[in-house]
């Protein structure tokens, strides 16, 4: 990694001068609430203003079960949208700097050296952020420089919910309900039409951006772990314009909305569902705009259940957010959510390697959980209905401790959202909310209604 270190001229700090910007998971201009609040601020103050993105190192670790944290397909994809982001805000006379380092180091350095006043960043539900959040801010407090985090990844602002967060329903039909009564997805923010501009110090220091390197690093790990596989459902590409590109694919050019309930389950090809996920995930696409484009189809085009369809899995997206930010670290431990009924949870199964193996390559036996695997491994992609079954193979048919899963879904998949990923698996080995002990899936049942002619696994396993 770079040292990165500025001299100033006459060897003092500048005063509270610039304001930084954190982009996390939030890749995004338009409806950019963070970033809105952060231009307001610095030219309200005359300040200078620095965006900055880490690649961080704990995504290069592997978790405690060997997973890799991070893998090719998604750290591509997160490049991709950087890569547009630099352009798009180079445009608008900001910049926006690369790095690969750690924000717990680096922020705190560089308000030192810059004199930042305030880090505007989104707010993370997920418990390994939000203790970072914390850490950040307490070291922060060392440089007189304050962090300010904006809820910018989820639908609703915490003082929109109609509940206090010790009260989040635990379960979803009743969570939807309270919200889709009592709560309002705000209005739409513009893009910016300018950003003030960077101090001018970094251009005269050794702070450089480091998007090119890791494309690089990157690209190499690409060409040995192998491109995209071309079945693919669709290529997702970085960046905004590809997922807004996506909406119009979905919405505007073909209606697809208006047959989505009926096609949602569906396996193969890009129509059977949105695929807005990898945008969602790194924020490239705001959760509240998709909202709002399901709004107005309505009000122009067509309302029907599937129309609505959208917006209630939105609101899945949504209630997992919430669930992930409540209970903190009780999300990742082996009991999940169910600490207080950990006698009649389920009996974790030993972990076994070899069984666990054998599902991460795709070689159960089971031709179904195989030919999802395969397309796991192959496109950092899978079908909410392959997913909901090679989880529950690995839980109640293999008897892995489900963590493990997670941790490898984690590493392969495109649109990893910590909140979505973790509560999903949690839900389904029946330690999550609205805790069941046995939500088994019947996977050869399940094959025969959703792939009955054999289309999905012949694609995969031949
Ligand atoms: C074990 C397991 C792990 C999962 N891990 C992730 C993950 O890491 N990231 C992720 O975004 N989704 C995850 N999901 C949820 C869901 O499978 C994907 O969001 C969905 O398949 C993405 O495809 P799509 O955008 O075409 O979805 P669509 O069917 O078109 O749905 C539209 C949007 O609604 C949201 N959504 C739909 N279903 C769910 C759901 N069950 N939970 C949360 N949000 C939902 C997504 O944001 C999705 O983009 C997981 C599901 C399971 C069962």
């Amino acid at each position: 990694m770079t040292t990165h270190k500025l001299s100033h001229s006459n060897g003092t700090n500048p005063s509270h001068s610039t304001t930084l910007f954190w982009f996390r998971h939030d890749l995004r201009l338009r409806d950019q609430l963070s970033l809105t609040a952060a231009i307001r601020h610095a030219k309200k103050q005359g300040n200078r203003f620095l965006m900055l993105y880490f690649f961080e190192p704990r995504w290069r670790k592997t978790d405690p079960f060997g997973n890799e944290r991070i893998g090719v397909y998604r750290a591509q994809f997160i490049l991709e949208t950087l890569q547009e982001l630099k352009l798009e805000v180079e445009d608008l006379g900001g910049e926006l700097l690369v790095l690969d380092a750690d924000p717990l180091s680096e922020l705190p350095r560089l308000a030192e050296e810059l004199g930042g006043d305030f880090v505007f960043a989104s707010r993370h539900v997920a418990d390994e952020e939000t203790k970072q959040e914390q850490a950040l801010a307490r070291r922060l407090d060392t440089y007189n420089c304050k962090l300010a985090l904006v809820w910018n990844h989820t639908l609703y602002q915490e003082q929109d919910l109609p509940f206090a967060l010790g009260d989040l329903p635990d379960i979803y039909t009743q969570f939807r309900k309270q919200v889709e009564r009592s709560a309002r997805v705000g209005k739409l923010l513009d893009k910016p039409s300018q950003i003030p501009e960077p101090p001018q110090e970094i251009y005269n220091s050794s702070w450089g951006c480091q998007l090119a390197e890791l494309q690089g690093e990157w690209q190499d790990q690409l060409e040995s772990y192998g491109k995209r596989d071309p079945r693919a459902t669709i290529l997702h590409k970085g960046g905004a314009k590809a997922g807004e590109a996506r909406l119009a694919f979905y919405f505007w050019e073909n209606n697809l909305i208006e047959s989505y309930k009926d096609t949602r389950n569906g396996l193969i090809g890009p129509r059977y569902s949105t695929q807005f996920s990898p945008w969602l995930a790194i924020g490239a696409l705001s959760p509240r705009w998709i909202w709002h484009e399901t709004l107005r189809y309505e009000d122009t085009i067509k309302a029907n259940s599937s129309t609505y369809w959208v917006r209630f899995e939105l609101l899945w997206r949504e209630y997992f957010q919430w669930v992930a930010y409540a209970y903190g670290s009780a999300l990742f431990k082996p009991y999940g959510l169910t600490a207080e009924l950990q006698r009649q949870a389920p009996k974790l199964g030993r972990a076994s390697v070899k069984h666990f193996q054998r599902w991460t390559r795709g070689e159960t036996g089971n031709d179904f959980v195989d030919a999802n695997m395969k397309e796991l491994n192959l496109t950092g992609f899978m079908s909410n209905r392959g997913r909901q079954n090679v989880a529950s193979y690995l839980v109640h048919d293999l008897g892995v401790d489900w963590r493990r899963g997670a941790g490898y879904f984690e590493s392969k998949l495109i649109d990893y959202d910590p909140a979505s990923n973790w509560g999903n698996w949690a839900y389904i080995a029946g330690v999550g909310n609205d805790p069941r002990p046995q939500r088994k899936f019947n996977t050869r049942g399940q094959a025969e209604r959703y792939d009955s002619k054999g289309e999905y696994r012949a694609l995969w396993l031949n």
